[in-house]
């Protein structure tokens, strides 16, 4: 078979055995929380609001709960810093969560009212009537999720949820089997790891529940799915977004898909994909990429595919004199339903929203999934502390009895048959969109992402260069996540350094944030055939947006110190 996968050159990582273990710290200085929730995303934050509203009908439990009844930890430098999506909402959770509100107050930028689907060739972009049903947006809402996280986040805090910002849940705390809370990491350390002057160690924050709602690619979400043997009949898979905000001159009036160009349609590159571009209200519009990360060309990347797309005749009439103003990238699971963990409870924990997979691909959406399942956590949770028990296992119950489950139940085989090419896999997906999922059945297995083997493929030939002005090279655009970690900050990426040219390039290409670099005699000598075919890769782990690609595609993405990393407003 031609090329190396990067599966063959796994990381130096042992999740269970590293962020997996008992509390260490001494039981007076641990910090006890009633329940911890870890992730201030939409999951987690649906799921603190909903328990601040159950507690308040339950005053024993609440005051066993101690001081703080519930606390999120978020990795972030507030709610919302991390948080990247399209975003087209549904509105179901928003209304269920907030049922007395009036949806004028809710922090979203655009109803939509119009949409529209296009099949792009390098020139053309033609319509595509009748739309998909899966594109269909009508009565969503368009928000930008950084928004939307803060706007949680406050809600939760005027509700008296304490948020502790800035702060990563570095290991999961079990004892005899029982999720006992986190550890939180530590911070202050330079490049080697070596303690500086601000250096502050983490600390064990004990819980009666813990709920991971850590989102795609979860640290410790990771860890448990090993420890408790969680993992899904399939491995899980992910898509990579880039997504950039535009302040533009003419307002957009519908919400716009595109499929085709500038991906290739060949099976033999495997790049399964389309665009998203979202009015933000009268000035501003969001315009993103989301591609598979199960492609096999070494040299494709997403950013800039969203570069070169920005040119196409069509798009560029959006744009045309207008701004960049923010941009950022980030993972989604697409391995579905197969792909999600076989309990979302263990004792002591749940996991909800993305962590658990709650992702239906085909019609991009998981912001409702992942409050729908925060507030089921919330209920089961507060339901068995009642009767003094953490077997939290009617949360798993209501999850697998709801749409949740069942809507991504019904594009069980949509994603898979894209390996076959465009062409036939659009028929097939369509095939499974009109039988609502009955054709076609049975279960089409999936390969993790590393497991392709990749080859330099030409992908990158027709990318343009930067222009400054329509297009953007990786490292501006870092600057335009808010990214603004110290040089010094310790590597919290775990690859094997010698490595392949074409996993090395894998990696370079694919990351949006050009933390990884083949330093160019090496570049040159195995290009040439010299050497042993090998690269040293080098990593600047202070300009990781944590996308989480690394994960999906040979490396693993460990916290890095609480704060780092970007600083999204707007996507
Ligand atoms: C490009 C793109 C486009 C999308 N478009 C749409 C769309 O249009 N509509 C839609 O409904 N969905 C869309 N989605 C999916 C949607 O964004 C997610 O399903 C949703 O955000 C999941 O919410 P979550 O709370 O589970 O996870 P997240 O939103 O990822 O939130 C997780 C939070 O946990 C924090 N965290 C993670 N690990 C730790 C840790 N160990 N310690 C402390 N904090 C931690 C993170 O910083 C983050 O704030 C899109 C996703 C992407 C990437
Ligand atoms: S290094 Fe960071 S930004 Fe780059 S692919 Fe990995 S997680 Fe994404």
């Amino acid at each position: 078979m031609r090329g190396v996968a990067p599966a063959q050159f796994p990381p130096p990582v042992d999740p269970p055995q590293e962020f997996i273990g008992p509390p260490t710290d001494a039981e007076d200085e641990r910090i006890e929380v009633g329940i911890a929730i870890v992730g201030g995303g939409p999951a987690g934050l649906a799921c603190a609001i909903r328990l601040t509203q159950l507690l308040e009908h339950e005053p024993e439990l609440t005051e066993k709960l101690g001081e703080v009844p519930v606390a999120v930890i978020e990795k972030g430098k507030t709610p919302g810093a991390h948080l990247l999506s399209g975003a087209n909402m549904r509105p179901s959770a928003m209304r269920e969560l907030f049922p007395d509100m009036d949806e004028s107050e809710w922090p979203v930028l655009w109803k939509v009212e119009k949409d529209a689907v296009y099949l792009l060739t390098k020139k053309q972009a033609l319509p595509l009537k009748p739309m998909p049903p899966n594109f269909r947006n009508h009565g969503n809402y368009v928000v930008s999720i950084a928004q939307l996280g803060r706007w949680l986040g406050e809600k939760a805090e005027e509700a008296g949820v304490y948020i502790l910002p800035e702060t990563t849940a570095d290991k999961l705390l079990v004892e005899d089997r029982i999720v006992v809370g986190v550890r939180t990491g530590d911070k202050g350390r330079d490049r080697d790891g070596q303690p500086l002057s601000n250096f502050e160690p983490g600390s064990d924050v004990v819980a009666k529940a813990t709920v991971l709602a850590e989102g795609t690619l979860g640290h410790l979400t990771f860890a448990a799915q090993d420890y408790f043997d969680l993992h899904g009949d399939d491995p899980q898979r992910w898509e990579l977004g880039v997504k950039e905000v535009w302040e533009v001159p003419k307002p957009l009036d519908r919400v716009i898909h595109t499929m085709g160009w500038p991906l290739r349609k060949s099976a033999r590159w495997n790049e399964f994909g389309g665009s998203f571009i979202y009015p933000m209200g009268e000035d501003k519009v969001a315009i993103g990429f989301v591609a598979g990360l199960d492609n096999t060309d070494a040299s494709f990347s997403v950013h800039d595919v969203l570069q070169e797309f920005k040119l196409h005749p069509f798009v560029k009439k959006i744009l045309d004199g207008g701004k960049r103003v923010a941009w950022g990238a980030k993972t989604i699971p697409s391995g579905g339903y197969f792909a999600m963990p076989r309990k979302f409870a263990v004792p002591g924990m749940c996991i909800a929203g993305d962590a658990a997979g709650m992702v239906n691909i085909p019609e991009l959406k998981g912001i409702h999934y992942a409050m729908h399942a925060g507030m089921y956590a919330a209920e089961a949770i507060v339901d068995a502390l009642k009767q003094d028990s953490i077997n939290y296992e009617a949360y798993d119950k209501r999850v697998r009895e709801s749409m949740i489950v069942q809507d991504i139940y019904r594009s069980r085989n949509m994603r898979q048959p894209f390996e076959h090419g465009f062409f036939l896999g659009g028929a097939i997906a369509s095939a499974m969109t009109i039988t609502r999922g009955a054709f076609p059945n049975g279960h089409w297995r999936q390969e993790p992402d590393a497991a392709h083997p990749m080859v330099i493929d030409g992908a990158a030939k027709h990318y343009p260069a930067p222009d400054g002005k329509y297009t953007f090279d990786k490292l501006s655009s870092v600057f335009a996540s808010g990214n603004a970690t110290r040089d010094d900050a310790p590597n919290h990426i775990r690859i094997q350094r010698k490595v392949p040219l074409e996993v090395a390039q894998t990696w370079v290409s694919m990351c949006p944030a050009q933390v990884y670099e083949i330093p160019e005699e090496e570049l040159e000598a195995a290009q040439n055939g010299h050497g042993d075919g090998t690269v040293d890769v080098q990593v600047v782990p202070s300009n990781c947006v944590q996308c989480g690609a690394i994960t999906a595609k040979g490396g693993r993405l460990t916290p890095p110190e609480g704060g780092d990393g970007p600083l999204y407003t707007q996507v």
